[in-house]
Formats: C-alpha cells, structure tokens, sequence
C-alpha cells in the first residue's frame, strides 16, 4: 500500500509518501507561504534531485494537487497516477480527552476535531483545512488522524489535573493533555527493540528536545507522565518558550508593563526561553558556540537549560520508582553532544555513566552512549514522526477493509 502523510500548518503543508511494503520513503517536500506573494514548493523523489518550484499558492487544496502534480510528474514523479495512493495520514496537534488513539476520518471525527479548535487555535484549525484539501483531491480514498496528546491520555487524573478549582476541568477541559506524542511513543518502542527487551518491563525517560522540548515518562509503554500541559508552554525551558514558571508571574508582568493578554502570551511563546536569556539565539547550536567563545549571556542559557532539564529528569526517576533506559531524540537530543554530556554527568546518582567517545558519534541511527558498567541505558534514537503516522494510517485502513 502506498499512503501519504501530511503535516499541514497555517502557511505551510509538509509531505512524505510511502510504500508500506518495506516502508520506504517514495519522495517527501513541503510547501511553504501558503497564501503570500510566492509560495514555494520544494519536492524531493528519493534517489532523485530535489526541485524547487514558486508560484502562487492562496489556500490548502491548491497546495496539495500542486504536491500530487509532483508526484506524478514525468521529470520528478514517483508514481504512475495518483489512485496509487491508497490511503492519507494527517498529524493533528490536539486530540482533547475525546481521542486516546489515531482515527479513521469521519464526519464526526472532523466535528471533534472543530470543537478542539479552542485548546489548539493554532494548530487544529490548519489539520481540518489540510485533511478537506486531500478530500477535494483524493475522493472516496480513507484518511486517517493522528495526534500529538493521544499517547499521553494514559495519564492519570493525579498527574493531569492542575489543583485549581475543579469547575474549570468540568467547563473548560482545563488539565495536562502534553505534546510529541507520536515521537514519545515511537521512540520509546524503538528503545526497547533495540535493547532487546520486552516494552512492559522498561521505565524509559523519552527526552524529545528540539525547538520545542518535553521529556515523558513512560512506564511499561505507556505515558504516565509528559512535561508540556494544557498547552506547550508548561515544562521544559525550550528555544523562544519559558516553559514551568510562577503562575504569579504573568499576572504581576501584565500589571506593571501594562500588557494585554496576547503581548503575554507571545512574551512567554517567542520571546523567552535561550532567546531571552541568551539575549541573541534561541538556537542551541549558537548557544555552544557562544558558550565556547566565553559569551556569559550564552553559558547562563545553557546552564539554565540543562539545570532544568536535569531536574526533570530526576522528577520522571521518582514519579517511576527508577528509570531503566533515557532516550535523546530531535534536534538537540540527536545532535547536541555537549548537552547530552552535561546532563548525564550530573546523573550519578542515578547510576548514569555516558561513554565520551560513543557521545561524539553521529550515525542517525539509533545508538547507546552509555558505558557497560552504567546502571542506566543512554540511547540517541533519530525520532520519526511521519513513519509512526504512516504505520497508523495503514493499520486503521486495514482494519476498516
Ligand atoms: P527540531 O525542533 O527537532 O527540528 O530541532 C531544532 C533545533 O535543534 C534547533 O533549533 C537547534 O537548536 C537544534 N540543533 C540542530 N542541530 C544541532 C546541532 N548540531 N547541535 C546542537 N543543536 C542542534
């Protein structure tokens, strides 16, 4: 079966096509600037040369016959006619309480993803216009949803309620919900493959740090505990997000600068985080570096980031009683090697022992860096979200023949 997996965003439309037979990667792309001046469509077949194509791209369905024009192309294509596709897989960001798993896209599912809408105004809205849009273009052919939180629905209430007055869970679904879902869960199955162990008998702390970053606990292969929360500000200090603070402080910064909601909001979302305190990145690669030459305003950002990392960590050992394995994964976990070094050289107590030579090594496989003699497995696993769409989509498909 061949399928498509589509990440839509606002502007934006990101694609990999499938061949579920041996699950190779046909050709992906992305098209970007939805609805500006010159929209541009990077497209690349596997095996092939990458072509880049701008022209005017006003809205979703537009994009995406222009991503099927590419994939049947003579020059660049890969399949012979679009019926080829059997299937589509769409991420979705939030999934609520309502979904504790990937779906099968029906009228009602689409409505529940609408009534979403107010916990992810930024992204749920985007998934509906990407999933109408590879409707229009690829009738009667199934689609299916997967989200970011439903891995994490397998929390419980201790660990999803915030202890505020219950009246805002029962109006407003006010609680936990977390995020990366998908990568978490991939990452942790992929640990346990590779170790050679059976999932159920594993506590794996999942670090997935990238621009955004959550660490989850996952114990026995299921999310008991995730740091992002009602949104993905909660947890971790990430590139441009404050990640945990004291609530108090937002509302005494919006008395004293006079800021309305919106200026706090994106204060907290884009302009905090390395960003803030770095004063010039929030990018970890200009982090180190700055760091390396001695910048003050980059080591205080880094030490932070770590310091805060660490105590989460430590906070996932104690919520599972021990950790067996710790997962590094996306762009900081997979890449950054001083990050993983100063982390793991705190965690003595934990019985963490990192190798420094296997550390510096770049394989994009999965790997261990930890030592023989070290208590705990330290893995960099390369998350893939895509192909954990893509393995959904075909398995609903399969079982709604
Ligand atoms: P992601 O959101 O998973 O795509 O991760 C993006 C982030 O990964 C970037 O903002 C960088 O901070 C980080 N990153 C990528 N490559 C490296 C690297 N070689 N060293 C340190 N950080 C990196």
């Amino acid at each position: 079966m061949k399928l498509l997996v589509i990440n839509a965003g606002s502007s934006s439309v990101k694609y990999q096509l499938y061949d579920m037979t041996d699950e190779s990667v046909l050709a992906k792309g992305l098209v970007e600037r939805i609805g500006m001046d010159s929209s541009i469509l990077t497209h690349k077949p596997t095996g092939k040369e990458e072509v880049t194509e701008v022209s005017e791209i006003l809205e979703h369905t537009t994009a995406i016959r222009k991503v099927l024009d590419k994939l049947i192309d003579k020059e660049c294509g890969v399949l012979a006619s679009v019926d080829e596709i059997q299937a589509v897989g769409h991420r979705v960001v939030h999934g609520g309480e309502v979904f504790k798993g990937s779906a099968l896209v029906t009228g009602e599912v689409k409505s529940e993803i609408r009534r979403l809408f107010d916990l992810a105004p930024l992204h749920n809205p985007p998934a509906v216009l990407g999933i109408t849009a590879a409707e229009k273009n690829m009738p009667g052919v199934p689609q299916v949803v997967a989200f970011d939180t439903a891995f994490h629905q397998t929390m419980e209430e201790k660990v999803f309620l915030y202890p505020i007055p219950k009246v805002l869970y029962k109006k407003h679904h006010v609680r936990r919900y977390g995020a990366h879902g998908t990568s978490h869960e991939y990452v942790s199955k992929v640990a346990a493959e590779y170790l050679d162990r059976p999932l159920e008998d594993l506590k794996i702390i999942t670090c997935h740090i990238g621009n955004g970053g959550s660490l989850t606990a996952v114990k026995g292969g299921v999310s008991m505990d995730t740091s992002m929360g009602l949104t993905p500000l909660e947890g971790l200090m990430m590139g441009t997000r404050s990640g945990d603070l004291d609530p108090a402080v937002v509302t005494f910064v919006m008395n004293k600068e006079e800021l309305s909601l919106s200026e706090v909001n994106s204060m907290l979302n884009k302009h905090s985080g390395l960003l803030a305190i770095s004063g010039s990145s929030s990018d970890m690669r200009d982090i180190t570096d700055g760091m390396a030459e001695g910048d003050p305003n980059a080591t205080l950002a880094f030490e932070m980031y770590e310091y805060r990392l660490r105590k989460y960590i430590g906070s996932y050992a104690a919520a599972m009683d021990g950790v067996d394995v710790i997962v590094f994964t996306a762009g900081i976990g997979e890449n950054s090697a001083v990050v993983r070094e100063k982390v793991c050289e705190n965690l003595t107590y934990l019985g963490v022992e990192v190798d420094p030579e296997l550390n510096k090594i770049r394989s994009g496989e999965p790997r261990r860096i930890s030592t023989p003699n070290s208590k705990v497995e330290v893995l960099v696993i390369p998350t893939n979200e895509e192909l954990m769409i893509a393995r959904d989509t075909y398995r609903i498909v399969q079982e709604n023949q």
